[in-house]
């Protein structure tokens, strides 16, 4: 057995102070209470051999180079101990200390005490995931009391870091009484009237026309890819497909389906929807929940859906590289092709080797699925063809002409050579580029001219469109929306927090979106979690909601209640710069056409217009 964390601090403290040796500079220099030669080291014992003496100056045996020595020895521990002296120390009254202990203990105790008394079996798992893990409290052994008086940072940290992994830990046995009780339950859901009004809901979704089919090639396969329109019902349906089907088949205690999100905000709220659709709430031992880093509201152990960021996963990893519990692994958003999500990938191609018996569901909402098929040994590929919603597209220009826009500040410089002033072009990259568009500028502005009013084309022209986006311009177009166009929330996209809080303010300073009247979110993954799940909150009538993110809102997340997008153009993109090894994140124009609108306009909830600011 080993010793606990804290018995063996003790033991190394103890023969630290045991033998201490005051010869040594360094115990000196360490030790709390003697910093400099003055306290410590072979020069006190001189000194107090000769009953004190002179303070400061270098004992009288030394001679050459020792005397120099001496003082450069002297001089660094002082300046260690003046560096003691100056940092920054916190201090704490002995009540307050005791609270935060005690709440330390709970935190510490909790899952093993919980795992032993509530589900025999768990304890086992427990011990076995914390023991790989160097943790001694788990084994069997309570810590003497003085250790757990004052746990340190790392054992706190790691205590913490064990709730994460409290659903992996799970040892699942086929329960049949279980199974029945659970397809009884999801039959009485049949009756319930919160239940059946969702499933109208549910039914008109794209993937639920696939059901039948979903399932089947899910039990058919050991790895799928499904890809599909944004909105089509992959995130929030194909999960539950999974779990109800094993449910009706009288397997529902076998069943644990963990599904996992880019961001931790798209972790709740698409377990919040998925517990609505069942009618029931998020987490508390009901068929829904999910794990986000120290933050879960966990389903059922048995018979559940979790829904996960990847960063979880890789570290359920390096506690379970089986992930022994888990029946179905659903990853989400694939295409994003984030770091973390393209490790997990790679881990799982060797991990279904391992486990035969594991499932994994590729999920993409763009068309690369085929990509990730190939990866997989050109594993089956299904497609859930999207509705999309009727969208009327404006461009700028239309815009500027709309709203007769005139900028307040205007740059004088021309176009073509400010367009390419701040990019991280090479120069004779720039030049090239410049010089195309200088020849180029004139002829489009001769066909802007035949559409368009002078003043239009000239305020394009003028348009510092390098690297700002015009927020005042977004700010005109809202207040146009708002006084001329019908209900309907507002959805701009901008590429980052500096845009996002510069709008947010912008809008604040004018006195009419001040009014209860609106509802204004920023939405950004620097904003609590909190206050971002009130996006999908529909407001009372007559209250214009408008959101105001980044691409987070492009397909990790559905806004029911959209009818207007105005999409900024610009994206911040992660890219890897090989020469400096590092990944920059930077905010790049979109191109017209390109997906990446096309996701922003379906993410509407219902027809409506997008007004992409992009030329
Ligand atoms: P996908 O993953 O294919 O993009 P989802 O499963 O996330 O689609 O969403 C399916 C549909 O469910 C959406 O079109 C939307 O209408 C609805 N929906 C999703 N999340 C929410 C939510 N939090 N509140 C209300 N409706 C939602
Ligand atoms: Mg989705």
């Amino acid at each position: 057995m080993s010793y606990g964390y804290g018995n063996r601090r003790g033991r190394r403290e103890d023969r630290g102070f045991g033998h201490g040796n005051e010869e040594r500079w360094d115990r000196g220099a360490g030790s709390s209470s003697g910093g400099y030669p003055g306290n410590s080291g072979w020069e006190s014992r001189e000194e107090r051999g000769r009953g004190g003496g002179s303070r400061g100056r270098h004992p009288g045996h030394l001679k050459g180079r020792e005397i120099g020595l001496w003082y450069a020895k002297r001089g660094g521990i002082k300046r260690k101990e003046d560096d003691r002296k100056s940092a920054t120390v916190v201090q704490m009254d002995e009540s307050r200390e005791e609270h935060i202990t005690k709440l330390l203990n709970t935190v510490q105790k909790e899952p093993y005490g919980r795992g032993r008394d509530a589900h025999p079996s768990t304890s086992e798992s427990w011990r076995s995931g914390t023991d790989t893990g160097g943790h001694s409290y788990f084994d069997g052994e309570e810590p003497p009391a003085e250790v757990l008086k004052k746990p340190s940072t790392a054992e706190v940290k790691r205590t913490v870091k064990d709730k994460d992994l409290e659903y992996l830990f799970q040892d699942i046995l086929r329960d049949s009484s279980l199974d029945q009780e659970m397809k009884r339950d999801l039959l009485k859901k049949r009756d319930n009237p919160k239940y059946t009004e969702m499933l109208k809901f549910r039914e008109k979704l794209p993937s639920y026309k696939m059901k039948e089919e979903l399932v089947q090639l899910v039990r058919a396969n050991q790895v799928l890819v499904v890809s599909g329109e944004t909105g089509c019902g992959k995130t929030t349906q194909v999960t539950q497909f999974i779990l109800d089907d094993y449910i009706v088949r009288d397997m529902g205690s076998v069943c644990r389906v963990v599904c996992t999100q880019p961001r931790r905000i798209s972790a709740i709220s698409v377990a919040e929807r998925v517990s609505a659709e069942r009618a029931e709430t998020v987490g508390e031992g009901n068929s829904c929940g999910y794990q986000i880093r120290l933050q879960s509201r966990l389903p059922r152990k048995q018979g559940s859906v979790l829904y996960c960021t990847t960063g979880i996963i890789l570290q359920w990893l390096r506690s379970d590289t089986h992930l022994s519990s888990i029946s179905h692994l659903v990853l989400d958003e694939i295409h994003e092709r984030t770091l973390q999500s393209d490790v997990l990938i790679t881990i799982v191609k060797d991990l279904i080797r391992l486990r035969d018996d594991l499932k994994v569901i590729l999920m993409s909402a763009t068309l690369n699925a085929e990509k990730f098929s190939k990866y997989f040994d050109n594993c089956p590929m299904v497609h859930i063809p999207g509705f999309t919603y009727p969208v009327k597209e404006y461009l700028l220009e239309e815009v500027v002409e709309m709203l007769r826009y005139h900028p307040q500040t205007q740059n004088r410089r021309p176009r073509w050579k400010r367009r390419f002033m701040q990019g991280q072009m090479s120069r004779p990259e720039k030049e090239q580029k410049e010089e195309e568009y200088k020849e180029s500028w004139p002829c489009y502005a001769r066909t802007l001219r035949d559409r368009y009013s002078d003043s239009t084309v000239d305020v394009l022209e003028a348009m510092d469109d390098d690297d700002k986006i015009d927020l005042a311009l977004i700010v005109e177009l809202i207040r146009h929306i708002v006084l001329h166009e019908d209900e309907g929330a507002i959805l701009v996209f901008l590429p980052g927090w500096d845009n996002i809080s510069g709008l947010n303010d912008l809008l604040m300073a004018q006195q009419m979106f001040k009014s209860e009247n609106f509802v204004i979110i920023p939405l950004h993954s620097l904003m609590p979690t909190v206050s971002q799940t009130q996006v999908f909150k529909r407001p009372p009538p007559g209250v214009r909601k408008i959101v105001i993110a980044t691409n987070i809102a492009e397909t990790s997340i559905t806004i029911d209640d959209v009818v207007y997008v105005i999409d900024g153009g610009k994206i911040k993109e992660t890219h890897f710069d090989t020469q400096n090894n590092i990944s920059t994140m930077t905010a790049e124009w979109g191109e017209p056409g390109q997906c990446q609108a096309e996701e922003r306009a379906g993410r509407q909830g219902f027809a409506g217009e997008v007004l992409p600011l992009v030329q």
